[in-house]
């Protein structure tokens, strides 16, 4: 399993930094400084950054990174080439990325929804996957149509159950404020919720999740769920997927 840390970045912003031995690969790195200070005091070197879409909370430190680390390799959405300051490597969809150095190999996943042109990074059993899927939650549709972000959550939804989810905000509480308002019926809530306020009164971090559990508590990825869909008086996945986004939307 690699070792991999969150560095809190802004006001809930997670920036991944994966190391092996004196290396470090890190994930939308938003703030350089923040990236900066932990390479430094763990003394070690920058290889690799992976962009998985062009919001400035996920790339505004590339441009000084590269800089302080010219030798990094930067790999970001080809989709997304106008709006990101800079990649070596833009990439698309079920493109691989060989990282001997890390013995890892990422495969690229084009998830459009929260922005057209957003990718995840998967290696199994690590998913970066952006803004696309949150802990009990989903990234807002700033881009994409609803049906578009299903689809993105179904494509996660065929992942294995021990796949790890590595998002990149810290909204579970409030996304399980949500859940249990959309999902009233769903016994594993009250428990995952304690869970999750314990984390978060000892900042801990409730990231990285397994698949599994997401597949059991959050609403968006149960858009597929007969007994939801009554409950909403929606009649199919994708009509309840865009019900739940838009009444979190306004919750
Ligand atoms: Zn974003």
């Amino acid at each position: 399993m690699p070792d991999i840390t969150a560095l809190a970045a802004f006001k809930d912003n997670y920036i991944w930094c994966l190391r092996q031995a004196e290396l470090a690969l890190i994930v939308d790195p938003g703030d350089a400084a923040v990236v900066q200070r932990y390479l430094q005091q763990q003394q070690l070197q920058l290889a690799v950054i992976l962009i998985t879409h062009h919001h400035p909370d996920h790339t505004g430190g590339i441009n000084e990174l590269k800089q302080l680390w010219p030798d990094a390799v930067v790999y970001a959405p080809a989709l997304e080439q106008q709006k990101i300051p800079y990649a070596d490597v833009w990439l698309q969809d079920n493109d691989r990325i060989e990282l001997p150095d890390f013995s890892l190999t990422f495969q690229v996943m084009q998830l459009p929804g929260h922005t057209l042109g957003h990718i995840a990074y998967y290696s199994a059993p690590v998913l970066f996957c952006g803004d696309t899927l949150f802990n009990a939650g989903c990234g807002r549709l700033f881009e994409g149509s609803a049906a578009q972000m299903w689809q993105s959550l179904s494509r996660i939804l065929t992942l294995p159950d021990q796949t790890l989810v590595y998002a990149t905000h810290e909204y579970t509480l409030a996304n399980l404020e949500f859940a249990r308002w959309a999902d009233p019926d769903n016994t594993k809530l009250a428990d995952y919720q304690h869970w999750c306020q314990q984390q978060r009164e000892q900042q801990q971090a409730t990231l990285p999740t397994p698949l599994a559990v997401q597949r059991q508590i959050n609403p968006f990825l149960r858009a597929g769920d007969a007994a939801l869909q009554h409950r909403w008086q929606q009649h199919n996945a994708v009509d309840l997927f865009t019900a739940l986004r838009s009444a979190k939307d306004r919750f």
